[in-house]
């Protein structure tokens, strides 16, 4: 069994708890206007190709098959509509200045991967992390690695947007030990606006989760985790809107996570060609984070733990 993987971080702090290492899926059926990972929402990886590193000896133009790639003023051009992601240039560019994003990862070769850290995952209560993209697109393999990790002695946390089939969240994903899940916006209008989606099914699938906890069915932990986005999700009305949901399911959820948004991905959308609503968005100012935060706190009145992660800008 294989699936795809555009990234894998080691020693992470930021995806769930203590030090973890993170897989990234490719795939993700949300279109979020902000998102970190730009070349991991199709399905298929992109070619991606590096300015600095190239060398200008027009390799790639010629072995080509489909004679797609041209330089232009700006660089190289790739016709991406016609790309086959067949990876001859990206095998012949000398100076790896062309990449593909994403490759075939098999289970086996994941939990040999994760295993290297095991004694870490030990000494700062780690584990393992599905992210991506979606990695709910990937619903076998990631099912047979959380088996095997979990086997293994090392806690599996999955990261979603909540964005799948309902019956998931009434069985498959009962074994997961901790199950990230993003809300970005309460408003279902604001949130289609945002991220391309509604949010019914996301919402429905939240209170599925939650139903299962409060019964005992889902022993694991539930966290909300909402990116604070300029202009889009930093509002004092969807903050408090969120806290309303949050309320509405009491301590079985166990943490809210407020993530400060970061631009530390404008490289990314450059070699990938893309252009980035966010490229010139600074962080947030500190003192703004902090009254979202003291915001969330006040409205969950000490029901949940509330936390505020990520970069802020220093006032000016
Ligand atoms: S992956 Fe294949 S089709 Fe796409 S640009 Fe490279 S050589 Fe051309
Ligand atoms: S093969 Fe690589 S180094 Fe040569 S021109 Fe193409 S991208 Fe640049």
């Amino acid at each position: 069994m294989e699936a795809l993987i555009f990234d894998t971080h080691r020693g992470t702090s930021h995806d769930g708890e203590g030090l973890r290492t993170t897989f990234f899926f490719q795939g993700c059926p949300l279109r979020c206007r902000w998102c970190h990972n730009p070349e991991g929402i199709p399905l298929q990886p992109y070619i991606k190709w590096g300015a600095r590193k190239c060398i200008g000896c027009h390799t790639c133009v010629k072995v080509c098959p489909g004679k797609i790639l041209e330089f232009t003023e700006t660089g190289l051009a790739i016709d991406r509509r016609h790309c086959t992601r067949c990876g001859v240039c990206t095998k012949r560019c000398p100076s790896k200045a062309l990449q593909i994003t994403a490759r075939e990862w098999t289970v086996d070769e994941l939990v040999e991967y994760a295993l290297k850290d095991k004694h870490f995952y030990d000494v700062f209560k780690g584990g393992v992390t599905f992210s991506g993209g979606e990695a709910t697109l990937h619903i076998p393999f990631i099912l047979e690695a959380a088996e095997r990790l979990q086997a293994s002695g090392i806690n599996v946390a999955l990261d979603t947007s909540g964005y799948c089939t309902p019956e998931l969240f009434e069985s498959a994903f009962l074994s997961f030990d901790y199950i990230l899940f993003d809300l970005k916006i309460a408003d279902t209008d604001l949130h289609k606006k945002f991220t391309g989606t509604a949010n019914e099914l996301i919402l429905k699938n939240l209170a599925c989760i939650c139903r299962k906890k409060k019964n005992s069915e889902y022993i694991g932990e539930v966290w909300i985790r909402t990116p604070i986005i300029p202009h889009a999700t930093d509002s004092e009305e969807n903050i408090l809107s969120i806290a309303e949901i949050i309320k509405a399911y009491g301590d079985v959820i166990n943490r809210w996570e407020l993530c400060a948004f970061n631009n530390m991905c404008k490289n990314k959308y450059r070699t990938l060609g893309i252009t980035w609503e966010y490229m010139e968005v600074d962080l947030l100012p500190h003192s703004h984070m902090q009254s979202l935060y003291r915001i969330a706190k006040r409205a969950l009145e000490d029901l949940v733990p509330v936390v505020s992660t990520g970069l802020t800008a220093q006032d000016r």
